[in-house]
């Protein structure tokens, strides 16, 4: 039967969930790998890869790593329209990728697909597969290489999920009676009494438990378990109680190797600008505008890439920021307000805007955010945005909207002492009174706690630092594994059909 054994490349399959803050932080990861001689393939859904590479530079960019790298695609099994944000909307991309993109995954890693008749691309050896997908984990112990789950939350938030089912046991969950909302809950290991009811990640506040997006949460996080280790995007100084547990009690091969974006620009030797890999064009004009402002004056208010919020809510928000007299930078994305309402902007709110506040569609945040006029971040605290104000030193107003973001505005005001949380308001009263609070009254204090939060997150990814040394340890754990696959593989002819007998 053609079989023979064959000597195979170190070959990683780089494979994100479909969503803009998943696909950003892994192609950062990708190119770390490319920098140190590792060839990837990175599969993303056929819409995601038309919109990257419609709106990046990501093809040029990665022309610097002939032959490292290749895009590949697979279905989302969503409708070319579909909208893919929104809280509602991930519930429905959630259910299609294990629908439809779970077994073509299978299909396409079984029959070897990606190396077949390939004299460059030996098979893959190794994959590196979303958090949320962990069906590929699956695919990976039985064709017998490597995996490593990506996660693409903080450690905290990842701790806090994997708790969900003792926090059910305890009683915690689901909330019963009268909600108090600031009560306490008690068992999320290493967090007793920190977090409260209304910090617990969105999906906690559905009172029916087997509420789908719950249960997925529930056995994604779980299933990491199973893979040979664990990528956090994040540093140990900012998240060791977590992390340390997660190696204690889930995943020992645990590698904190955050904030990727700033270890790739570190290992681009720090001349290279990082490239965005968002899914929309950034508007640069926004840089000229914070130019002309005063140090430290603008905040800059970003909703990331999936919140969604009502006309009024937006109203809010933009009399809270123009009553408080301060200088604002908005991202305001074409797809953020839902409903019909389709009433203008009072053009009393627009006469007060012009001068102070600038808006734009999308922003290039990581440079707007390391822009000397930036003061303040009001943000939804979507991991990676939290990651990039950290690693500014730029103090942050925080507006979580679901998910992990509950989580990350608790430890960003509480623990971290990074800026304020106004999660579950939305009055200009209060809008106004944070933005003055980070940018005058509380601002030494913030200052303070950034700039040392800054210093730390640089210093894990220089040479010798925690997430620097992490990501080499990574690295050389690929190598050897996918060293032991190839010697105890046997691949077959093109001709014969995948087989999964070894040596
Ligand atoms: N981002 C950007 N320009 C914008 C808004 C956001 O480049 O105008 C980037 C931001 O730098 C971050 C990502 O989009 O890397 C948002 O990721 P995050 O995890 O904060 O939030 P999500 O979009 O997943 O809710």
């Amino acid at each position: 039967m053609g079989c023979k054994k064959k000597v195979l490349a170190v070959h990683v399959l780089v494979f994100p969930f479909p969503a803009q803050s998943h696909v950003s932080s892994m192609l950062k990861f990708a190119e770390l790998l490319c920098l140190e001689n590792l060839k990837v393939t990175f599969l993303n859904s056929h819409y995601i890869h038309d919109r990257l590479f419609r709106c990046t530079d990501v093809e040029a960019r990665f022309a610097n790593y002939p032959g490292l790298i290749r895009f590949k695609t697979i279905p989302d099994g969503l409708p070319e329209d579909h909208p893919r944000c929104g809280h509602d909307r991930f519930r429905e991309m959630f259910e299609s990728t294990r629908a439809v993109t779970k077994p073509l995954f299978r299909e396409m890693m079984v029959s070897g697909e990606l190396s077949l008749g390939s004299s460059t691309w030996s098979p893959v050896t190794c994959i590196v597969a979303d958090g949320v997908m962990s069906f590929a984990i699956d695919v990976a112990k039985d064709i017998g290489i490597m995996s490593v789950a990506f996660r693409t939350i903080s450690a905290s938030c990842y701790r806090a999920y994997f708790s969900i089912p003792r926090l059910i046991e305890a009683g915690e969950l689901p909330f019963q009676g009268n909600v108090d909302m600031d009560m306490p809950i008690e068992h999320v290991p290493g967090m007793e009494g920190f977090l409260r009811r209304r910090d617990l990640p969105g999906f906690c506040r559905s009172s029916n438990l087997a509420d789908p997006i719950l249960q997925f949460v529930i056995s994604e996080s779980q299933h990491n378990a199973r893979a040979d280790a664990l990528i956090v995007n994040t540093f140990e100084d900012l998240e060791a109680p977590a992390l340390a547990h997660i190696r204690t009690h889930i995943i020992p091969n645990t590698y904190a190797i955050g904030p990727l974006h700033s270890h790739l620009q570190t290992r681009l030797g720090g001349k290279t600008a990082v490239s965005l890999y968002t899914l929309w064009e950034a508007d640069r004009n926004c840089l000229t505008w914070l130019d002309t402002q005063p140090s430290k004056s603008v905040v800059y208010v970003s909703f990331g890439s999936a919140v969604v919020m009502t006309r009024d809510q937006l109203l809010e928000f933009w009399y809270g920021l123009v009553n408080s007299k301060k200088r604002f930078l908005w991202v305001m994305r074409p797809d953020l307000v839902t409903g019909k309402d389709e009433t203008p902007i009072p053009a009393e709110l627009l006469e007060r805007t012009s001068g102070v506040g600038c808006l734009v569609d999308w922003a290039p945040q990581e440079e707007v955010l390391g822009h000397r006029a930036i003061g303040g971040f009001l943000t939804h605290s979507g991991w990676n945005s939290t990651l990039e104000s950290i690693v500014a030193g730029v103090p942050m107003i925080c507006w979580p909207y679901f998910a992990d973001q509950m989580v990350n505005s608790r430890f960003v005001s509480e623990a971290w002492k990074l800026g304020v949380d106004m999660k579950d308001l939305c009055n200009r009263g209060i809008v106004e009174k944070m933005v003055n609070d980070l940018m005058v009254e509380r601002r030494e204090e913030f200052v303070r706690s950034a700039d040392e939060m800054a210093r730390l997150a640089r210093e894990s990814v220089s040479r010798g630092g925690s997430s620097f040394c992490k990501l080499d340890r990574l690295i050389k754990d690929i190598r050897i594994n996918s060293q032991r696959a190839s010697k105890t593989s046997i691949i077959f002819d093109v001709n014969y059909p995948f087989n999964l007998n070894r040596s």
